[in-house]
């Protein structure tokens, strides 16, 4: 049987040369080679034995730029890998199940340690690789452990192996693919629960762009945020392409429409360019990039 048979049978679907802008956050993006849609966790297992190790393992693609050249690599998106158990304090979570709706299940069964992370979107997958956090929270406060693909092996890892740190963890750089993570909350009342987790979502919305957008662009550079830096420069409002920084929030680049990724790119390059060259910062970046860019 071919591989991608196998892949199939056992819980998948595959699409060839399905364009990026059709499923990536952003909207933007080239040809995909293969796109490989696991939908349980033994169907995510099965595709990353059966495909090559450059593969590349997304979530909902929130924080990642695909480029306009698109991928000649396997993809394999966890995004339709679901699950969510409470096990007492402990929410066990698949890789592709949603921030947001862990968040739901937490505040319904009174679970509390989650409640700035309320309105992050993205999987679990993404939020412990990224080490997602908001408002002074961060996964790698309530991870406890995960199972990790890592060269072929399933391993159980705990949270100082999963090395998190200030938006990275330790599978940004050794390809372990998170299949499944405990979160450990503590017992709080519901009620109290789901009002800090709507103070979240509300200075969320307060604060940050509704259009679309891959979130912050760069990380926090001496004790500020990357905003600062940008605004204190006058790049609110800047252009390139459909590509716009958000006049919300100096830290967001927006698709005004039909932006590509190379506008987004560009941006993002001319932003890191003027901070350097007027602060004497340079920032990193946030956002992922896959493929190749111009500049
Ligand atoms: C409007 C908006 C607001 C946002 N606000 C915040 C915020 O407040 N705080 C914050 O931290 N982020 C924020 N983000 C960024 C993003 O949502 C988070 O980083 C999120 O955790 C990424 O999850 P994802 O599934 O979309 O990851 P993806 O973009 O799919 O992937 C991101 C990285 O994680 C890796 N990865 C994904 N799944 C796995 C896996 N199973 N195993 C190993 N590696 C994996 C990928 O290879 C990639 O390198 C925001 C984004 C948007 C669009």
């Amino acid at each position: 049987m071919e591989k991608y048979d196998i892949i199939i049978e056992n819980g998948a679907s595959i699409c060839y040369n399905r364009k990026g802008d059709s499923i990536s956050a952003l909207k933007t993006g080239g040809r995909i080679r293969v796109l490989i849609k696991p939908n349980s966790i033994k169907g995510l297992i099965v595709a990353l034995q059966n495909t090559s190790d450059d593969r590349i393992v997304l979530g909902n693609m929130t924080n990642t730029l695909i480029s306009d050249q698109g991928i000649n690599r396997e993809l394999i998106i966890t995004s339709a890998v679901k699950g969510v158990h409470v096990d007492e304090d402990s929410l066990i979570c698949s890789t592709g199940e949603s921030l947001s709706n862990a968040c739901i299940v937490a505040r319904k069964f009174g679970l509390s340690g989650m409640e700035s992370l309320a309105g992050i979107p993205g999987s679990i997958g993404g939020a412990v690789a990224m080490n997602a956090g908001a408002f002074g929270g961060y996964m790698s406060d309530i991870i406890e452990s995960a199972e990790v693909y890592i060269d072929g092996n399933i391993v159980h890892m705990n949270r100082e192996e999963l090395g998190m740190t200030y938006r990275h963890s330790s599978l940004l750089d050794n390809g372990g693919v998170l299949i499944s993570a405990v979160l450990r909350l503590v017992h709080k009342n519901p009620i109290l629960i789901a009002s800090s987790m709507k103070d979240a979502r509300t200075k969320r919305h307060l604060s940050q762009p509704l259009e679309v957008s891959l979130g912050s662009v760069f990380k926090r550079a001496n004790d500020n945020g990357a905003g600062y830096y940008i605004e204190k420069c006058g790049l609110k409002g800047s252009r390139v392409g459909e590509a716009e920084v958000s006049t919300k929030h100096a830290n967001f680049i927006i698709n005004t429409g039909k932006c590509t990724s190379n506008d987004y790119y560009k941006l993002m390059c001319h932003i890191q360019k003027t901070v350097e060259k007027e602060c004497g910062v340079l920032l990193q970046r946030e956002v992922r990039l896959i493929g190749e860019f111009e500049e």
